[in-house]
């Protein structure tokens, strides 16, 4: 099985998000394996475009990046001084009273910034315990001040602006760079784009980005074909019986693939022989999916489950899920190509 993984796209994303902000400097979340794309390859080729901030969860992500990148390179991680991690070259935003003292106490000349909450309720310090520590954390210099948004995928939604309003009874005057948006916070305009963006689904191709260009394929290898009679079933649990004599093609991925047996509930998930497309029939096993390959003229080596036509969010949609998970959840089992 084989996933396809347009690098110049990923860059031309990013760059169009950057435009978008054109206030801010434009940062790269490459947590996750950058999202399940492979980060070894996408994050240098969005340092090659100009990135030179990145963002990541953890600080083992992080340690796996600090050779890959330029020295000019900054790598922030989210989850900010967790006990006993090592962060030498990586710039930990603390997230509580907790972190921030075992940061100083441990790394007294090391990079750091701060997360704060501005309603989320996930991450970082409450308007309460910035306010305690205030005066100590700005007198030791940190690197930025961030928060994130929770609903910035919906422009209406009133919590963007009460966030934004909390963000900057936080922040403003204290003279250090800060950032609040992601993909949807960029696309919310000026007022939210402060001195960092953030993107990361939006470079991968997925919503609430809506023109992002298509960054990934992925391509299904058939294993073998066979007539089915009408009358006849396929797959646990006998889900499917044909009506009429069909031909069903097995291809080798399954929901161990990222490929949910949810994606198929509705009878609506297709794979592609290029344009045509041939519907799934049967239930997603561990590693097979069964399709109905009546029409084709020919059976093709390979059929598509992700192309221009069907994209990671019109996947999510059938799965009642969201672009972002479908791809941090596609695994191992693909030979990954990079063009
Ligand atoms: C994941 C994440 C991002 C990137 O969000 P997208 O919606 O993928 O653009 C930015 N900031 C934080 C704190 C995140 O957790």
């Amino acid at each position: 099985m084989g996933m396809s993984i347009d690098l110049s796209a990923i860059q031309a994303n990013w760059k169009s998000l950057a435009e978008r902000a054109p206030g801010a400097r434009a940062a790269a979340v490459v947590k996750a394996d950058a999202y399940g794309l492979g980060a070894a390859r996408v994050a240098p080729a969005l340092y090659e475009a100009g990135v030179r901030e990145f963002f990541v969860a953890l600080a083992a992500e992080g340690r796996a990046l600090r050779p890959l990148l330029g020295d000019d390179a900054r790598i922030f991680v989210l989850s900010g001084h967790m006990e006993g991690q090592d962060l030498t070259g990586l710039i930990p935003l603390l997230n509580s009273p907790e972190q921030f003292f075992r940061d100083r106490a441990l790394r007294p000349r090391g990079a750091f910034g701060l997360q704060l909450d501005t309603g989320m309720n996930r991450l970082g310090l409450e308007p309460g315990e910035w306010a305690a520590i205030r005066s100590e954390a700005l007198a030791a210099g940190p690197s930025l001040l961030m928060s994130h948004l929770a609903c910035a995928d919906e422009p209406e939604h009133p919590a963007n602006a009460e966030q934004l309003a909390a963000f900057r009874a936080m922040t403003d005057g204290t003279g250090v760079p800060r950032s609040l948006s992601a993909t949807g916070g960029i696309l919310l305009g000026a007022d939210y784009h402060f001195d960092i963006v953030r993107p990361g689904v939006g470079m991968y191709g997925g919503l609430p980005f809506a023109e992002a260009r298509p960054v990934l394929s992925l391509d299904l290898p058939v294993i073998q074909t066979r007539d089915v009679k009408a009358g006849e079933s396929v797959g646990y649990g006998y889900s499917w019986t044909a009506k009429r004599p069909s031909r069903v093609a097995t291809v080798a991925a399954g929901y161990a693939d990222g490929l949910a047996r949810a994606l198929a509930r509705q009878g609506e998930l297709r794979l592609w022989a290029g344009e045509r497309a041939c519907p799934v029939v049967g239930r997603i096993s561990m590693d097979l999916i069964t399709v109905d390959v009546t029409d084709l003229p020919d059976i093709p080596k390979k059929l598509a489950i992700l192309n221009a036509a069907q994209g990671i969010d019109a996947l999510a949609d059938l799965s009642g899920t969201i672009g972002y998970e479908i791809l941090t959840s596609l695994g191992q089992r693909y030979a990954r190509t990079y063009s």
